[in-house]
């Protein structure tokens, strides 16, 4: 079993991905080729933005992005806690310094509470100013955006919206990358709308920003001139076979993988409910797009040991994540190890994620779901 199986998804894609492929490479575009501005068009009517830009990668995007915002030194930049490195890794990248805000114990987002007491914290102390939110959609789930949005306008704070996750979700039909100042993803095989490599994008409203990011994507060029070099930029773009499989593969996403990942979800809740163990909470009027789908363990649980019965039972399962950011060895030199998150401590001893995709189908849910049952009871 997978825990994301991207082989039987090639499968029933083949011959399109197939095609599409060769087409790139009897044309040899490989780079910037007419895929790349056709999938841009398409991102952006999909998500409900008016910009979008490809880039190299998920990490890349967020860089580009705080880039864009001139972000650096003797700013904070407030990051949930617990998320992927890559969301602190870019604002310190940057020479921001990372404030991490502990997270909601339902959700897994930031919790716009403690992002609140956060961002006053830093104005008190007067050590950084504070500039931007860096909201992650974990696991497939937006973040709580009517309250962070207006705790951004509030203390005038750029909102990022970090989607590598949460890529085809939604809240009240607004689709995820729609709800930051800026919005990133990633295509990055495992994430939702995944490629066969790397891949990111960055979404915006702002003809201003996207025309910076365009300029940023590619080494600082003037406009279309590549070899008028205006400012220091990046070289990060998404390559021509890239684009051409995530055409395919974003039609297959917008028609049924996103509905299918959900009843594969339902599925899992349905036969786990029983079970002393927290299920995945989505917020009412809220869609994921199941980036993972992640239980937690009752206190105390031997977690290892249900994992090795799992893998016996020949179950992959993941721990997303091991450890809170703050106490991540990078930022062991900086202010950003002064957070105070007991949730996420707490979330990182106890969650697991079960394999989930949209190509799963109830008997082996219920595989899972039973095999989980005997090895907790
Ligand atoms: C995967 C991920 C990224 C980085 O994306 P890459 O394409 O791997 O660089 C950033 N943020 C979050 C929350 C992610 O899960």
């Amino acid at each position: 079993m997978e825990f994301r199986d991207l082989k039987k998804q090639y499968q029933v894609l083949k011959q399109d991905i197939d095609k599409s492929i060769l087409e790139v490479c009897e044309n040899a575009n490989y780079i910037s080729g007419k895929q790349v501005a056709e999938l841009e068009k398409e991102l952006a009517d999909y998500v409900g933005v008016k910009h979008c830009i490809t880039c190299a990668n998920g990490t890349d995007a967020i860089s580009i992005a705080l880039m864009t915002w001139n972000i650096g030194e003797g700013d904070a930049v407030f990051v949930p806690d617990f998320t992927f490195f890559s969301s602190g890794e870019c604002p310190a990248g940057e020479g921001a310094t990372p404030i991490f805000v502990d997270v909601d114990a339902e959700t897994y987002n930031i919790n716009p509470e403690c992002l609140e007491k956060a961002v006053q914290n830093v104005l008190n102390e007067k050590k950084y100013v504070p500039k931007a939110v860096v909201a992650v959609d974990l696991f497939g789930q937006c973040a709580e955006y009517d309250r962070i949005r207006e705790i951004c306008e509030k203390y005038n704070l750029l909102l990022l919206e970090d989607a590598a996750q949460g890529f085809g979700g939604s809240i009240q039909g607004k689709m995820a990358c729609s709800f930051g100042d800026i919005a990133t993803t990633s295509f990055f095989p495992a994430k939702p709308l995944g490629c066969y490599g790397d891949g990111g994008a960055i979404f915006t409203d702002r003809d201003d920003w996207a025309a910076l990011i365009r300029s940023l994507c590619v080494h600082g060029k003037s406009g279309e001139d590549k070899y008028n070099n205006i400012q220091l930029g990046r070289n990060s773009r998404l390559d021509t076979i890239q684009a051409a499989v995530l055409k395919v593969k974003l039609q297959a996403f917008r028609e049924y993988e996103v509905i299918d990942v959900n009843k594969a979800a339902t599925w899992y809740n349905d036969k786990l409910k029983d079970l002393n163990i927290q299920l995945p909470y989505v917020k009412n009027g809220y869609v994921s797009s199941w980036a993972q789908y992640t239980i937690r363990l009752a206190e105390g649980t031997d977690r290892g040991k249900i994992q090795k019965r799992l893998k016996e039972a020949g179950i992959p399962s993941m721990i997303y994540y091991v450890k809170p950011m703050h106490l991540q060895g990078a930022f062991s030199d900086t202010d950003s190890v002064n957070a105070d998150c007991p949730v996420t401590e707490k979330l990182c001893q106890t969650v697991l994620s079960l394999p989930i995709h949209p190509y799963m189908d109830e008997d082996i849910i219920a595989y899972i779901s039973n095999t989980l049952k005997e090895i907790i009871r």
